[in-house]
């Protein structure tokens, strides 16, 4: 981290305005749950004094102006994924529905696996999706490690208030004494130590007096809990390690389950939302914020205790998210990457942020996939199809038309020359005769103005839109043949959209047998856009971009990154589920309009799909790049 977040440097918070939630917006558990704690005032006495901090902190601070507060505290060990996407768009998009804040907090209390990389990239991702954090624009996000002081001292009241020791116990024993579902755990023979046995043993620990693991410290509970969970968990260890924010100032790390409920009652959140497998340690989660807010009397007659203010924040759990053909696993990922399988982090086939912003992912198209697939209690796949549905809808209506030939074929219009000099506008070229047409940028918004492009006797067209024995139902290019009764049957008419209609004459081929390029003629007056140009009808329009005008481009068509839809349910080998084919580069031709794109914007190719100039490798004018961000949904002009 850049500069080690100072809590007390966080300027007092400005609550997101509040805007009402929309009608557009499903109601869901959580905001049922808010709604009933905003109607019972449950929080609204609460104080907040501008910074994270203990009971007296915030004692002395203001009423708190934020109706709700939320947090993200992503572990800064990786790239975030649409998973992570989605419990942004829910934390963020509750604590702005309802007048709140969103904490963003890099949960960094693990010494060893957090990277300055993670944290930038997170920081980032949030920002693209279109949020910011801790009530003010230019805050400091928060980091869980500036706790470690005020942990540490809940730790030793612990202690004193006969609800932690330290277990000398090995790892081993610790494992079979805590028991299973049908055992209960056996007691440690550390259990009945004094607390100030304990506290000079913590003490000691700290110092770094005990080798790493020697011993740890442990919640004092139940070790014959029916949840494992309360069987006296571990709340400290000894590792040796320098953390990127402290330094070497520890040789104690809080474990997780013991810091996260701290971290939430510090920042005064209201309502802690974690996925499902959470649910398991809530019970923890309340017994170790009510010992901490509660006072108490100590053995040796001191009242003590109140360490963090009340109501303590609570624990909900919604479902993570799953979706098909999809990792969402920041560990196996990070293999993907290191083992090279793909580009980077950043590879327009993975399902990170980053990823998906590459592959022409917007952040409105993510929000609307959080809203459509909802909040629930219960784990359930999602559908790919549902993330490729949003992107569609949102690129539908706003991105810019233009042709482009994927597969591009030569077509002639060998009467061009001759046919056009008496016609039309245009002019003269090495290339011959030009005729000049244009198109709308977007066919409802007229606003955006049109595109310009020529045409000439020769244009590229797709491969595919010409066959020399047409299937049943084939309105595009095919040649002049002579039915079951032997009358002849001229060659099909089609229309090169928002230019001519042409006849096809046949086509040329190679040596092989191959066809290497199409005839046609043209067929007068029936130029797009003039007079009297629909008096002949044609079954077929086929997109085309002119010889003359076209520009080469390279074209990465993607698709889904795995074959299997669900690729490591059941601890199955994901790598195994890979698809071979999930990346195909092509050279296409694209209309010249795209000589303007520039990194990242996107388009939709007519009759192919959305597309977007790929924002690392795509340079305006000189070398465009277009990623295939999602088809379309109906297949075109068959
Ligand atoms: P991973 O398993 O990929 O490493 P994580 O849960 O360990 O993910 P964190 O950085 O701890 O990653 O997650 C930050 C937040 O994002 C947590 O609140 C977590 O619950 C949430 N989150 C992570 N994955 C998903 C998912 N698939 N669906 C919804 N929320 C998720
Ligand atoms: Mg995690």
């Amino acid at each position: 981290m850049s500069s080690p977040a100072n809590p007390a440097s966080n300027k007092p918070a400005t609550p997101a305005k509040a805007t009402a939630p929309e009608a557009a917006k499903t109601s869901n558990f959580l905001r049922q749950i808010i709604e009933a704690d905003l109607e019972k005032g449950t929080y609204a006495q609460r104080q907040w004094a501008g910074s994270p901090g203990d009971a007296a902190h915030h004692a002395a601070g203001p009423r708190d102006i934020a109706k709700i507060r939320t947090r993200f505290p992503p572990e800064p060990n990786g790239y975030l994924h649409i998973g992570h996407a989605k419990s942004i768009c829910i934390n963020f998009g509750l604590a702005r529905d309802y007048g709140g804040v969103c904490h963003l907090r890099f949960d960094d209390t693990n010494p060893e696996k957090e990277d300055i990389e993670y944290v930038n990239s997170i920081i980032d991702a949030i920002k693209w999706l279109g949020f910011d954090w801790n009530g003010n624009k230019d805050a400091e996000p928060y980091q869980a490690s500036d706790y470690f002081g005020f942990m540490y001292r809940a730790a030793e009241y612990l202690i004193e208030a006969g609800h932690a020791y330290v277990d000398e116990q090995t790892v081993e024993q610790i494992r079979i004494n805590r028991g299973d579902f049908n055992k209960p755990g056996v007691d440690s023979p550390f259990r009945q130590r004094t607390p100030a046995q304990n506290l000079a043993r913590l003490r000691e620990m700290r110092d770094g007096q005990h080798e790493d693991g020697a011993m740890v410290l442990r919640a004092k509970i139940a070790m014959d809990s029916p949840n494992i969970n309360l069987r006296d968990p571990a709340i400290y260890r000894i590792r040796r390690a320098t953390h990127h924010n402290t330094g070497d100032t520890w040789c104690i790390y809080p474990m997780y389950t013991f810091a996260h409920p701290i971290e939430d009652a510090l920042e005064q959140i209201t309502h802690s939302l974690c996925t499902l497998e959470f649910e398991d340690q809530r019970p923890f989660y309340d017994w170790l914020l009510d010992r901490l807010c509660e006072t108490a009397k100590l053995p040796d007659g001191r009242v003590a205790g109140g360490l963090l203010a009340t109501p303590h924040p609570r624990q909900y759990e919604f479902a993570r998210l799953n979706l098909t053909y999809v990792i969402t696993s920041k560990r196996k990922l990070a293999q993907l990457v290191y083992d090279h399988k793909v580009s980077g982090w950043d590879d327009p086939r993975m399902p990170t942020i980053v990823g998906l912003r590459r592959r022409g992912y917007t952040p409105e198209s993510l929000q609307l996939f959080a809203e459509r697939i909802g909040v629930t209690k219960s784990d359930s796949w999602i559908d790919y199809s549902t993330l490729e549905g949003c992107l569609r809808e949102t690129l539908d209506g706003s991105a810019p038309r233009a042709m482009a030939v994927l597969d591009p074929i030569k077509l002639s219009i060998e009467n061009w020359d001759e046919l056009m000099a008496s016609h039309e506008s245009g002019g003269h070229s090495a290339a011959g005769f030009l005729d000049a047409c244009s198109a709308p940028v977007h066919p409802h918004l007229p606003e955006l103005g049109r595109r310009n492009f020529k045409i000439g006797k020769e244009v590229w067209i797709d491969r595919s839109d010409y066959e020399e024995t047409p299937p049943k139902g084939f309105f595009r290019l095919f040649p002049p043949s002579t039915d079951a009764n032997g009358e002849a049957v001229p060659g099909s008419k089609v229309r090169l959209k928002y230019g001519h209609v042409i006849e096809c004459l046949g086509a040329i081929k190679n040596e092989a047998g191959h066809v290497i390029s199409i005839r046609t003629k043209v067929i007068p007056d029936t130029k797009s856009g003039t007079p009297g140009s629909d008096a002949v009808k044609v079954r077929g329009v086929i997109t085309w971009v002119a010889v003359a005008d076209g520009i080469p481009a390279e074209v990465r068509l993607y698709d889904r990154l795995f074959l299997e839809a669900q690729p490591d349910a059941g601890g199955k080998d994901f790598i195994e589920g890979l698809n071979p084919n999930s990346l195909k580069v092509i050279q296409a031709i694209v209309e010249p309009s795209l000589a303007n794109a520039k990194a990242d914007d996107k388009f939709q190719f007519e009759r192919h799909g959305y597309f977007v100039a790929d924002r690392v490798d795509h340079v305006q004018g000189t070398k465009p790049v277009f990623n295939l961000a999602v088809g379309l949904k109906d297949s075109w002009g068959k």
